[in-house]
């Protein structure tokens, strides 16, 4: 058979393009994806105990896009859910982003309160203030807040979940670490904030299921792609595996997640724990915060960073440095050459995007074709 569009990638971006090409262009499109299953990284599934569980981690919506938000709500129904995250520093599981509720947990009484007194004074009350600026107050105290934050939060995270020193990476993402100038322990402060009811892998069911979307799981689009017949293509993978590795690998760093069920309802108060400077692992998710689900048993992941070697895991997370982005525009260069090819999603623009963001992209993509 003859397609209008074939899409690489059953992920939320490939998911997208798929819907709408399908049902706004009465196109006929095939899905082409290499894993035995839909949804890409947000795929969930039931673990032997029946526990929705994250395969590839902790996947939690939150946007701020009326738009992203109204368009999934055709495939899905929403569980409230707002994001909290605790860390363990110095001993004690506090709140993050780092927010007065914190500071008050960490610092002795009279110089929390002095603190709090003079971030409120200098940026406001509920402002978020990145280290980077804090550093710059010409007040000791802020200063002296600012490479707490830096030392205690950020520096041991960020040196497990790259394998690299902070100097190695761009120095927005040290700079963008806020401190939250309010009692405000929520994660996201986005308005839309919610899990699929019954999943990400069941909505990304539903946004398939068109009679003019066929689905082809299990097959890697650079092995058939000689046996498909198409107009145009949609691709959500590798840039650089598209380009056969021309200007070279782009970097990316992956994860191992070692799973535990125990025999208990619940082992964490909350679904995340930080460990920026324990443990060789960055965090543990308890899955049941999440989906709400009742059960005697309760699942947990523990999340190992380690260094992405293809075709042995997963490639997670672009390693944010300039000699990459440089050589990701090679390969962006390359594909403005392809008139019928299209590129989006994180893999293919090697940028790291939230779910909300991939389909923001993904339906401006759609605006964009031809
Ligand atoms: C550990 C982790 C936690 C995250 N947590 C959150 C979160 O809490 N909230 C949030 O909003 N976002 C989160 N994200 C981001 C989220 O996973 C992405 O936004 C989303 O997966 C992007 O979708 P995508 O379709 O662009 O890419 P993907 O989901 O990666 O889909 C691309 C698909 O293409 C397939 N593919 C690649 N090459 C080929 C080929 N040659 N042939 C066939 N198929 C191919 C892949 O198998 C994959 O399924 C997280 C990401 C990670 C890694």
């Amino acid at each position: 058979m003859k397609y209008d569009w074939v899409i690489v990638g059953a992920g939320l971006t490939g998911a997208t393009l798929a819907e709408r090409l399908a049902s706004q262009r009465g196109a006929r499109v095939l899905v082409v994806e290499r894993r035995r299953h839909l949804a890409g990284n947000a795929y969930d599934h039931p673990n032997p105990e029946g526990l929705l569980v994250h395969r590839y981690g902790p996947h939690i919506f939150h946007t701020q896009s009326r738009e992203v938000f109204d368009y999934l709500s055709r495939f899905t129904a929403w569980r409230p859910y707002v994001h909290r995250v605790l860390a363990e520093i110095q001993g004690r599981r506090v709140p993050l982003p780092f927010n007065l509720n914190t500071l008050h947990a960490l610092y002795p009484r009279r110089l929390a309160e002095r603190v709090e007194e003079k971030l409120v004074a200098r940026f406001g009350h509920g402002a978020r203030v990145p280290i980077l600026k804090l550093k710059t107050a010409d007040d000791p105290e802020l200063a002296e807040l600012a490479a707490f934050v830096y030392q205690n939060v950020f520096l041991g995270y960020t040196r497990k979940q790259w394998g690299l020193a902070p100097e190695e990476l761009d120095p927005a993402v040290t700079g963008r670490v806020p401190v939250v100038v309010a009692r405000d322990d929520r994660y996201f402060a986005d308005p839309y904030q919610a899990l699929p009811a019954e999943g990400y892998t069941r909505m990304v069911e539903r946004m398939l299921a068109h009679p003019r979307i066929h689905l082809l799981l299990g097959a890697d689009f650079k092995e058939i792609e000689g046996e498909l017949r198409f107009d145009r293509l949609i691709y959500t993978g590798p840039i650089d595996a598209f380009f056969d590795y021309l200007h070279g690998p782009l970097p990316y760093r992956s994860l191992r997640f070692v799973w535990a069920t125990h025999r208990t309802p619940a082992v964490q108060p909350v679904a995340v724990i930080n460990y920026p400077n324990e443990h060789p692992f960055t965090r543990t998710t308890e899955y049941k915060h999440l989906t709400g689900q009742e059960s005697p048993f309760t699942a947990i992941s523990y999340e190992y960073p380690e260094a992405h070697e293809p075709g042995r895991n997963e490639p997670y997370y672009p390693i944010p440095r300039e000699e990459n982005r440089l050589r990701y525009r090679a390969y962006q260069k390359e594909a403005q050459k392809l008139k019928h090819v299209f590129f989006a999603g994180r893999l293919a623009d090697y940028r790291y995007y939230n779910m909300d963001q991939a389909v923001a992209r993904a339906l401006k993509l759609f605006r964009e074709l031809p």
